[in-house]
């Protein structure tokens, strides 16, 4: 069996989905599990529409037009007029207004979940239903009631035990019945049966999840790159292609901002030594393997380049020192207001940290910060991270330029820069790529 997952990018337009079909009929052998993310970039208008309900802005119907408008062009170039899609994707929307009508005065993160949750239930339904018109017969299956999580909504947790209680009595049957299972990324369920989303970018973590349970024999993410690279070609041109990769080097480059795979992704694949396979979708044959092996070109120095960072300086008012307890406060404080944290420096008196930007809840952390501590930060800065590079070179690079914080391990160099200085050394850096 194996388990596939389509990102946004390969189902954005009519054409994309189109273009699954061959990709499908390439194993024929084989029970496939396929989860799919919300087409295109509908998670981010689905956040939009969810944060203009409950600000009540004047553009939100607007905004639900223009979702809809979306989904329904991409079907009516996949599906003869009459077919009972239209009929099915109409009931979705209506039942998104209602939710969003319902919901506006819960909790922000519970009613984001039950709506932003749509992107991904309106793709699923829409390829299923296509590959069955495409005489791709298939089992739909709603994540919610596969993927148990706790009630973190937006962040929510898996509870693996009850995980795969769930696959095994209710997605393994239908495996028998049906070669080709869909089901949705990113989307959980509480015990009680409540929607979940697991995290921004999480339906890759969702297929391994799948995979891990289902004994997959591998994993293949179908994205619009070729595989990992060494750096984002859109700033470093002269990327190159990583083709194979050992679990632990692709956890720490995707830790540090490499953004081809979710870094939690890996722990449920090794942990049954599952391979992944990042595959394009424009192109079957550029692919990254990632497995437990000790030899890769993991070897290759990586840039990785994190934008929207934000660095805070945090001191003690009484000089008393930052200690392991004032420090889990600390962290607490950026977790429970989803600040994702990308490096931490610790002196006796200062403690420095960097995260990426989260402008809806930034006033709120530093009000809760500054309870206790002084707290500087400044905006609009990047992160390089260099792996694998023995020199100095970047080093020097920077040696007569602004560098606002600097790490240095045996494996990992970083830099926090302002975003324009950093833009500024691309050239450089690209030479170094
Ligand atoms: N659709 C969700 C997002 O864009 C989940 C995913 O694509 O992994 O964040
Ligand atoms: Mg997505």
């Amino acid at each position: 069996m194996l388990v596939y997952k389509f990102g946004g990018m390969a189902l954005k337009d009519a054409d994309r989905m189109r273009a699954l079909l061959p990709i499908l009929k390439r194993q024929k052998n084989e029970k496939l599990v396929l989860l799919v993310s919300a087409m295109g970039k509908m998670t981010n208008a689905f956040e939009r529409l969810h944060a203009s309900y409950r600000s009540n802005d004047k553009s939100k119907d607007i905004q639900f037009q223009a979702i809809k408008k979306y989904h329904f062009d991409i079907i009516a170039k996949l599906f003869e007029e009459g077919h009972p899609v239209f009929d099915l994707v109409n009931t979705c929307f209506e039942n998104v207004l209602s939710t969003l009508k319902k919901y506006h005065n819960e909790a922000y993160d519970f009613s984001y979940d039950q709506t932003v949750s749509y992107g991904e239930l309106l793709s699923s339904l829409i390829v299923s239903e296509f590959l069955a018109d495409q005489g791709i017969e298939n089992c739909r299956l709603d994540a919610s009631e596969l993927l148990v999580t706790n009630e973190k909504y937006r962040d929510a947790r898996i509870n693996w035990n009850l995980t795969k209680e769930k696959i095994a009595s209710k997605l393994l049957p239908e495996i028998d019945n049906s070669n080709l299972i869909i089901t949705q990324g990113f989307i959980g369920g509480t015990h009680s049966g409540i929607r979940t989303t697991i995290g921004r970018e999480g339906s890759d973590f969702s297929a391994a999840i799948f995979a891990h349970f289902l004994d997959a024999k591998e994993l293949t993410v179908w994205k619009d790159v070729p595989g990992i690279l060494n750096a984002d070609p859109k700033k470093l041109p002269k990327a190159r292609q990583l083709n194979h990769l050992s679990y632990h080097e692709t956890v720490e480059l995707a830790y540090y901002g490499a953004s081809v795979i979710h870094p939690r992704t890996l722990q449920p694949l090794k942990a049954k030594r599952i391979p992944l396979y990042i595959r394009s979708f424009l192109n079957p044959e550029q692919v990254s393997l990632i497995d437990d092996n000790n030899q890769s070109d993991g070897d290759i120095a990586s840039f990785i380049i994190k934008e929207n960072q934000i660095l805070f300086t945090i001191a003690s008012r009484d000089f008393s020192f930052i200690d392991a307890e004032k420090l889990t406060g600390i962290l607490k404080l950026f977790s429970v207001n989803h600040f994702h944290i990308r490096l931490i420096q610790n002196s006796a008196l200062n403690f420095s940290l960097v995260a990426d930007e989260n402008p809806l809840q930034l006033d709120e952390l530093l009000a809760q910060l500054q309870e206790d501590y002084s707290v500087k930060y400044n905006r609009n800065l990047s992160l390089l991270t260099v792996r694998h590079l023995q020199d100095s070179k970047v080093s020097d690079l920077f040696k007569d330029t602004e560098v606002l914080l600097e790490m240095h391990s045996r494996m990992t160099q970083q830099f926090v820069l302002s975003s324009e200085t950093l833009a500024s050394f691309m050239t450089e850096l690209n030479d170094l790529v």
